[in-house]
């Protein structure tokens, strides 16, 4: 089954669960209350049984897969409704009007700055990280990046946090801080490593 660019499944469900074989492209699948991940050719995935899901194509790419599920009483699939494109990741969720004085920029420096913090949430954290263009976890390490080689602790320590929550491992971040030392200076990556010494638990 192949997906021109920009298309996918609506929401649905397989009773007996799903593999998906990627023979060519590159494309997205997301379960209810998951992200939205991005596949590639040679990727399988196993969808549980039961579990609403969409897959499909990048919107700049068009993906092929083989589909492979089990009937029950009859039935491969539940079908629910159309896929948005806020769901499929190509619009911003509309941004709040109101500041939301729970969000990291409300409390790290809302009460001396409320627009800068609003400004911080609105456009930096709803619009620029939640573009499609990259993955949230390849944004994670551009920024980690550039705070390592900028030497700011401070802004490092929250967004290794951050880089941990969007899918990079530990190891990845320490290798990241390795690789610039020879790029951005040993110093900096000095400090990166005490912070990520800090911030980050070991994997058991
Ligand atoms: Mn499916």
């Amino acid at each position: 089954m192949t997906f021109e660019p920009g298309a996918r499944t609506a929401w649905h469900s397989h009773p007996l669960g799903q593999t998906l074989i990627v023979t060519a492209g590159t494309g997205r699948i997301k379960l209810w209350g998951g992200t939205i991940q991005e596949i590639r050719t040679g990727d399988v995935v196993s969808i549980p049984p039961a579990t609403k899901h969409w897959h499909g194509a990048s919107p700049g790419s068009s993906m092929t897969h083989i589909a492979i599920q089990e009937q029950a009483d009859g039935k491969t699939a539940d079908w629910h409704e159309k896929v948005t494109d806020e769901e499929y990741g190509v619009v911003a969720p509309a941004p709040s009007t109101a500041p939301d004085k729970n969000s990291r920029a409300q409390q790290l420096f809302g009460e001396i700055a409320p627009k800068f913090a609003e400004l911080t949430d609105q456009v930096l954290y709803a619009d620029v990280w939640e573009r499609a263009g990259l993955s949230k976890r390849d944004r994670s390490l551009v920024t980690v990046s550039a705070l390592i080689a900028m030497n700011r602790p401070d802004q490092l320590r929250s967004h290794l946090g951050l880089a941990s929550k969007n899918g990079l491992t530990r190891e990845e971040l320490v290798e990241a801080i390795t690789h610039l030392a020879f790029y951005s200076g040993w110093p900096s990556s000095v400090t990166a490593a005490t912070i990520a010494k800090e911030v980050l638990q070991p994997t058991k």
